[in-house]
């Protein structure tokens, strides 16, 4: 069977379905305005978050973030795989799929994917514990890593060599499709493939069921990529996979928290110290869909980093995390400089649970920084100025439909026990600067002043979200208003979105409605076939839906997306001034001179047109003239 009589066969099965009957299963629904409400199945409630709207056939649930189609449903709600949900709910239709069972060439399914990687994880192994692994379990053995632990983890090897796994595939007579539809092989430009892991040491990555979805490789060479993931597969996506994660669930049963880390052997260690609720993300920031993954077993979450610069990172990814999935997400610093593998080594069990003790709420984390650019933040007017600051910021997200007005109250209550200020009055200041941040995105007024991402860059606290606000701002519009795609067209690029899993719906997004096919937003989220988008695109879709005017929206966006590129530009001159060697002559008409003339000429005129200045730039340009 042909992909697209799967497809065809999908489509009938969601035509003949209604989202309300299917969900009305399972949850008393009743109506409210254009579309039904309930008590959501996903998590424990009184009062009905949870929404399904018959004209988008997809459900929503604003306590827990749980959103899809009718697949997505089914999946969450029986704990089944994509295909497993799609036989059901055929089942319910009356659609019979036995010509399809019986031919069943729709090219390698999961099962399939999941075999062979169990396949790779024995040659690995086997080569780790063979003659040829010496040097791995020396280097494993260094690490402080125990023989128990390394076994007990799967941890193997790959050859130094392009066919070391192909030659074992040869002998095991094993389809090479389908170790290149694992990740496992990548064809070469001039017909054949080779091994993707090369001379590497091998962590077999499992889903939550402890199913191998994947692989991560660390070299034992001088490959400047240090870490490898197997590419992303119809199993695997290092977005929304944890390592350690069907091993961290039972344990967070116990400990009431799950910890997070970035390695695979600082996960490892962990866990031979007896913190087994640890996971490690692959090699990104935390995502909205580990996020969910997490809230499954738990509602407290520690990440735990090693360096400012992750800090900072991991503080602005913990505070929107918490406020879009009502995790209580925690930072934690390992001291010295050490990565939490060495800590666990140098200074033991007791040492790593004071630090996971001292862990600080992703707000107070925040608030702390930002107190430390305003001299501490701690008396008098410099900490009135580092509050309004930080205000601001989280104005700006509550303004772009970040923080829902459910969960402004409560984030209002944390703040007011973090700044020690009555809630009324923070009630009253986020009131107020919300407001301001959400006013129209586009300059529909002649004068008036950009939209949050706007202001978030004039008030020079964070400049780098602008742009993604404002790429952000134009997925969600464009969910909501498929039509409006030609005027983003030229300038809209998913490729510079950071979040890897909205950049990576995001360009599935622009593919569709470049086909020029009509646009359904079920049939969208159903391509993907995962509960994390599920809950993504709703999620945005949403958010654009509250904020709507989307034909404004994506022309502030627009508008924003320029003007950060003057700014980029501007800052890149002031680089220039910086570094220019001073005209000591003051002659007034050599070339220095007049090159430095019109730079600051041009950067004049950029500042005052433009709306983003940070204070920094405004600062130094002061200076400069
Ligand atoms: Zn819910």
């Amino acid at each position: 069977m042909a992909v697209a009589d799967w497809e065809i066969l999908t489509r009938q099965i969601r035509d003949n379905l209604d989202i309300v009957q299917v969900i009305g299963r399972y949850v008393p629904l009743r109506r409210a305005g254009s579309g039904f409400k309930g008590l959501c199945p996903f998590h424990q409630e009184k009062t009905p978050s949870f929404t399904v709207h018959p004209a988008r056939q997809t459900f929503k649930c604003f306590g827990c973030g749980a959103g899809g189609d009718i697949f997505t449903f089914i999946q969450t709600r029986e704990k089944v795989d994509f295909v497993e949900a799609r036989r059901m709910l055929a089942e319910q239709a009356g659609i019979s799929l036995e010509n399809e069972q019986r031919s069943a060439a729709r090219g390698p399914g999961k099962s399939d994917l999941v075999a062979v990687n169990e396949w790779a994880q024995n040659v690995f192994r086997r080569q780790y514990i063979g003659p040829a692994g010496e040097a791995a379990r020396a280097y494993v053995a260094g690490r402080g890593i125990s023989p128990a632990t390394a076994e007990d983890f799967g941890i193997g090897l790959t050859l130094d060599r392009f066919d070391g796994l192909l030659e074992e595939a040869r002998k095991a007579r094993i389809d090479v499709q389908l170790l290149a539809a694992a990740g496992l092989v990548k064809p070469r430009d001039l017909g054949g493939h080779y091994d993707t892991f090369r001379h590497r040491l091998m962590f077999p990555i499992r889903d939550l069921n402890g199913r191998i979805v994947g692989f991560g490789g660390r070299t034992l060479g001088e490959d400047p990529a240090k870490y490898l993931n197997t590419p992303a597969t119809v199993l695997f996506d290092k977005s929304s996979n944890l390592f350690g994660v069907d091993r961290a669930k039972h344990a967070a049963a116990k400990t009431g928290r799950i910890i997070v880390v970035e390695g695979y052997t600082d996960c490892i260690m962990a866990h031979q110290a007896g913190f087994a609720e640890t996971v490690a993300t692959l090699g990104t920031a935390m995502t909205e869909a580990h996020a969910g993954l997490l809230r499954r077993y738990t509602d407290r979450v520690i990440l735990v980093f090693d360096s400012d610069e992750a800090g900072q990172r991991a503080a602005d990814r913990a505070i929107s995390v918490t406020l879009s999935s009502g995790l209580d997400v925690m930072l934690a610093r390992v001291p010295e400089g050490k990565d939490p593998c060495d800590y666990l080594l140098a200074a033991g069990g007791e040492a790593f649970e004071a630090v996971l003790k001292g862990a600080l709420g992703a707000l107070e984390f925040k608030w702390r920084q930002v107190a430390r650019e305003y001299e501490g933040g701690a008396t008098g007017p410099a900490r009135r100025r580092a509050i309004e600051a930080f205000l601001e910021q989280l104005a700006g997200w509550a303004g772009n439909g970040v923080i829902d007005p459910i969960q402004k109250g409560l984030l209002v209550n944390q703040l007011s026990k973090v700044l020690a200020l009555p809630a009324e009055d923070l009630h009253r200041q986020l009131g107020r600067l919300t407001r301001r941040a959400s006013r129209p995105w586009a300059a529909t007024q002649a004068g008036s002043r950009p939209g949050p991402a706007g202001q978030a860059a004039a008030g020079g606290s964070a400049p780098p979200n602008a742009r993604q606000e404002a790429l952000r701002q134009t997925v969600e519009a464009l969910l909501n208003e498929p039509t409006l795609y030609p005027a983003v067209a030229d300038w809209f690029d998913p490729a510079g979105i950071g979040d890897p899993q909205v950049a990576a719906m995001a360009t599935r997004l622009v593919a569709a409605l470049q086909s020029g096919e009509p646009f359904r937003l079920d049939e969208f989220i159903g391509r993907f076939e995962s509960e994390a988008y599920g809950r993504l695109i709703t999620d945005l879709q949403y958010h654009g839906e509250r904020r709507g005017r989307y034909a404004e929206v994506v022309e502030g966006a627009r508008q924003c997306i320029e003007a950060c590129n003057r700014l980029a530009k501007a800052s890149a001159m002031i680089e220039d001034l910086h570094h220019a060697q001073p005209s000591d002559g003051n002659t007034g008409d050599d070339a220095a001179d007049r090159n430095e003339d019109e730079l600051l000429r041009t950067l004049a005129s950029s500042v005052r047109q433009g709306h983003f200045c940070p204070t920094r730039i405004r600062r130094k340009f002061i200076q400069e003239t």
